[in-house]
């Protein structure tokens, strides 16, 4: 049988395992029975080494081939969302949360892989790590696992990962796409407090008005993005949140701006931190203020080793045919947490183009009714699989 052929012969199994994920979904870095199904199934295959407690409630397994090689690592996340899932599945989750960016399908076709190269593990060069990885969506769950020492005890040479859904343009329903260099974005989290004088809002003079250093912060920090970076160089600068006053007629004594900052060029995102600290400390000092910056930095931008995609690509290819394939555009600015693995080791995040439009799958990622088609989950499993046997040729 060819893996294709395999892939399709265990499609019952890849279904049913993301309909229990499906239907029981787990948020965050919380989730133990999401954690206990992938162990128990993981067993079930007979994969004999297993770790659970990763970083919290990650799982990582082994499978070990006869001969020397290298490691490779193969990565699923399998964390679910704050959403009242609508989509009337006979599968649906109640529990209020939803798998609604499509972790449910990563983990069923990575453990569809784990059952295909255990069966073909006299075959394996080296061995294959397999991370089944919480809290993606809050992008700490790949560095739980990362600081809980996953990469100290087995360091792979090379990682690979995949999302499913309708998140590139490029790619059709039932493609592969892929991108070599920056994918994703840079995802950083900052947190301005403005400090002012709270006074009666009929007598300004007498104190120091945060709300206007609001507005003055808000205009000048789109002018980094339209005035001193290349506009070539994606960025993008949200203020998500603003909270400052009581009343309309307080000057507040102070006010707070909360956003994040996305890019895909290292320098670029550096450059923005420090002028957003320059900005907000020139602004408040002009306006007799003070003010403070806190910034959280999240996963890098998302680089693909340009080696390890052309071989996947090239494996895909062999797979699926010249049409299975297909180049992602252009980057998005979404983040992935992938990206803290990229930073250890060279490897390819792959976009496995699974909802399909014929079907009513047009609801974006993290709508109540985003959905897969399952028709297409066997893909996953033959392209993990195939990889994990032919990349070291
Ligand atoms: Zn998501
Ligand atoms: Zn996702």
């Amino acid at each position: 049988l060819s893996i294709q052929d395999e892939a399709r012969s265990i499609e019952k199994d890849i279904i049913s395992w993301r309909r229990a994920i499906h239907a029981n979904p787990e948020l965050g870095l919380e989730t133990p029975e999401t954690e206990k199904f992938i162990a128990d199934t993981l067993a079930e295959i007979g994969v004999e080494d297993i770790k659970t407690g990763v970083g919290g409630h990650g799982v990582v397994a082994y499978i070990e081939g006869k001969t020397v090689g290298k490691t490779l690592a193969l990565r699923a996340d399998c964390d679910a969302l704050p959403v009242k899932e609508e989509t009337g599945l006979s599968f649906a989750a109640t529990n209020g949360n939803m798998h609604a960016c499509g972790h449910d399908a990563h983990t069923a076709m990575l453990l569809g892989a784990a059952k295909l190269l255990w069966k073909h593990r006299d075959e394996l060069k080296g061995k294959v790590q397999l991370i089944f990885q919480p809290a993606e969506e809050q992008v700490t769950g790949a560095k739980a696992m990362l600081d809980d020492g996953l990469f100290d005890r087995v360091k792979p040479d090379v990682i690979l990962g995949m999302h499913t859904g309708l998140i590139f343009g490029g790619p059709d329903y039932g493609q592969i796409g892929y991108r070599n260099g920056a994918m994703m974005a840079s995802v950083d989290r900052f947190v301005v407090t403005l400090k002012g004088k709270g006074s009666h809002g009929a007598y300004p003079h007498s104190g120091v008005d945060p709300v206007s250093m609001v507005g003055q912060v808000l205009v000048k920090l789109q002018t980094i993005l339209s005035r001193e970076k290349d506009p070539l160089d994606p960025a993008v600068i949200t203020v998500g949140k603003i909270q400052g006053g009581t009343a309309f007629n307080i000057i507040p004594g102070e006010c707070t701006l909360e956003g994040t900052v996305r890019t895909l060029n290292p320098e670029v995102r550096a450059f923005i931190e420090k002028r957003i600290r320059e900005i907000v400390s020139s602004v408040s000092e002009s306006m007799r203020g003070t003010a403070e910056v806190k910034y959280f930095p999240g996963p890098p931008s998302l680089i693909n080793d340009s080696t390890v995609n052309e071989k996947a690509v090239e494996i895909a290819k062999n797979l699926f045919g010249e049409d299975g394939v297909a180049e992602v555009k252009s980057p998005v600015l979404g983040g992935e947490d992938f990206a803290y693995y990229l930073e250890h080791v060279p490897g390819a995040f792959l976009y496995h183009a699974g909802s399909n439009p014929e079907k009513g799958q047009t609801y974006p990622h993290h709508n109540s009714r985003f959905d897969i088609d399952e028709d297409s989950l066997w893909k996953g499993t033959a392209l993990f699989t195939a990889f994990a046997l032919q990349w070291q040729d």
